[in-house]
């Protein structure tokens, strides 16, 4: 079926319009940002929303600023946005690393920031980021807004924290010292969702690493995060040999699904093998030897 099901249309001009529009709608009521997932969910009747609140005339959601010792990115910040931000680039490497990597300049140049997250994609590549940056979103809702880390905001496949009537409206991710950030994305074609993909963060004292983010996704990690490979990492020598064993770590603990992209076992060997490589790439650009 291509043909969405019938639907009510409604451009909110504002945040709080967009709240009222979707308490006036209820339940049934979607948030439209660029559409690449919402669309096609309803032509092909997998989504069937009563009414859609556009939210695409909301320049008060697209921005890319630091705030406060924060990188903070408005909801509505498009992928294209984020790939071409000096000042996300600057301070989050990963973020640029991932955004080269995510479909085409068509879905890139439309599709958003908070319309990937809340999708929840498990094959989404900047839940995994964000993971690995330790980020937290803003949502706000009829009765004000509050605060979700990253590795809470998603409950499962398709799911997240956004309850009805609310909206995600920011991602913040703390700007610390020492720190370096890469992404690694094994995928089958140029453009296309990962077979599977690992973020690493790391921040250093000297040689010691005093704090690590791994994001993973598309291999069945919990929270899109390898929380014991982190653990591990926590006051290791940052050499190879702890990039190696955390890459061990992430693999054992997470539980890829065999499907058209590949075998459990491959996506397990390439949960391990691209958690190495990004945590290697991240700490050259810690020391500041890598673009
Ligand atoms: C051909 C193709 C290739 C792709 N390849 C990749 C890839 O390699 N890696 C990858 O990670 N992704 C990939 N994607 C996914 C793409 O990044 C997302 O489809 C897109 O960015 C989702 O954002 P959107 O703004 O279009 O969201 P929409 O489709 O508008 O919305 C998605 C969902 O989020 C909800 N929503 C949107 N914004 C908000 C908000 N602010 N608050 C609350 N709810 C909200 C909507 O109601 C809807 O349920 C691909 C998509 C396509 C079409």
């Amino acid at each position: 079926m291509q043909v969405p099901a019938y639907v009510e249309y409604e451009k909110a001009t504002s945040i709080e319009h967009a709240l009222a529009l979707l308490a006036r709608f209820g339940p049934e009521a979607r948030i439209l940002a660029g559409g690449h997932s919402l669309i096609p969910m309803m032509k092909l009747r997998l989504a069937q929303p009563e009414t859609l609140v556009d939210i695409n005339g909301l320049g008060e959601l697209c921005y890319l600023r630091v705030t406060d010792g924060e990188l903070r990115i408005g909801a509505l910040t498009r992928h294209a946005q984020l790939l071409d931000s000096p000042v996300a680039g600057q301070h989050f490497a990963i973020l640029h690393d991932a955004e080269k990597v995510i479909a085409d300049p068509i879905v890139r140049n439309w599709g958003t920031v908070g319309g990937s997250l809340c999708q929840a994609d498990p094959s989404e590549d900047l839940s995994a980021a964000f993971a690995a940056l330790k980020a937290t979103m803003l949502i706000q809702g009829p009765g004000g807004s509050r605060t979700v880390p990253a590795r809470e905001f998603h409950t499962g496949p398709y799911e997240t924290v956004v309850a009805p009537g609310e909206l995600l409206t920011e991602i913040r991710i703390a700007i610390r010292p020492g720190g370096g950030s890469a992404y690694a994305k094994v995928g089958r074609r140029v453009g296309d969702w990962p077979v599977g993909a690992a973020g690493a963060a790391i921040w250093l004292a000297g040689d010691i690493i005093t704090d690590a983010g791994i994001g993973l996704t598309a291999v069945g990690a919990r929270h899109f995060s390898a929380a014991e490979a982190e653990e591990f990492l926590r006051g290791a020598p940052a050499t190879e040999a702890s990039f190696a064993r955390a890459g061990e770590i992430a693999a054992a603990h997470c539980n890829p699904s065999p499907d058209q992209r590949g075998p459990a076992d491959y996506k397990r060997h390439l949960a391990s093998e691209l958690t190495t490589r990004a945590l290697r790439r991240a700490l050259r650009r810690a020391q500041r030897q890598d673009a």
